[in-house]
């Protein structure tokens, strides 16, 4: 049977509601990935993890995969090469809380946001206070990235860094899962430099002690910030099984706790 909640009649889905279905939304977003990943990497990598968790959890707890959200919130600084679609913040917010109210209304009590695009972490985490006030339910939000980041800082080549956007942790997803749109042939290394050790390294590494946007600080020559050119599939597919594990694990707690 599918598990994807588009695939379902009406009728199906109340079924699965009286069996307290998970739902699990994806997120990514449509922007340029560099020179060798396709734009709309984010959504790609957010889909295949929803679908793979779907897999692993296999029917315990009964599991539906909305369409993903393709399009949100970037900053301008991207909108330099082609393929960055901006969905101003306020609105993707908006968007976001009708989305997910829609079907906590419709009866679904257990929700979970996949988020894979790092502009979207604190727009989506207020959304999710928001949601709990107005529907009373908690949503949780997932990030594969974070869910990982132990793994691929044990297996990783690039230093602190080289993992930022388009770089070595997205770059060997996208190998693992769609080798088909990577043209390793074209990536470039660009990898952020230290601007304070408040803020160093990378999403994976840094301590971020503050938050403090460095990408208008160090303009990018190629619309990368990392270093995709020590990206592999190998990489890419312990990332994968990571984010799977962990993430699995979370969300039967979650699914248990009412
Ligand atoms: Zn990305």
């Amino acid at each position: 049977m599918s598990h994807r909640f588009r695939d379902q009649s009406s009728a199906q889905l109340d079924e699965h509601i009286e069996r307290g279905a998970l739902l699990l939304l994806p997120i990514g977003t449509t922007e340029e990935h560099g020179p060798h990943l396709p734009v709309d990497t984010d959504a790609r990598i957010a889909e295949a993890c929803a679908d793979a968790l779907a897999s692993e959890l296999d029917g315990d707890p009964p599991t539906l995969v909305m369409d993903a959200i393709r399009y949100g919130y970037s900053m301008r600084v991207m909108r330099r090469w082609a393929g960055t679609i901006v969905v101003r913040a306020r609105v993707f917010m908006d968007y976001v809380f009708d989305i997910c109210s829609s079907v906590l209304e419709m009866g679904f009590e257990k929700l979970a946001i996949l988020d894979c695009h790092g502009h979207h972490s604190g727009p989506l985490s207020t959304v999710s206070r928001e949601l709990c006030d107005a529907c009373d339910r908690a949503v949780a939000i997932i990030s594969p990235a974070r869910l990982s980041a132990e793994r691929f800082n044990e297996v990783r080549r690039s230093a602190p860094g080289g993992a930022i956007h388009g770089g070595e942790w997205e770059t060997s997803l996208m190998l693992h899962i769609s080798p088909e749109v990577v043209d390793m042939s074209r990536a470039p290394a660009e990898p952020m430099r230290y601007h304070s050790d408040f803020v160093a390294g990378d999403n994976f590494t840094g301590t971020q002690r503050v938050s403090w946007s460095t990408w208008y600080l160090q303009p990018t020559r190629s619309g990368i910030y990392g270093d995709p050119t020590v990206a592999s599939v190998e990489t890419g597919a312990a990332i994968m099984e990571a984010a799977v594990e962990s993430g699995a694990r979370f969300l039967r707690e979650f699914m248990a706790d009412d």
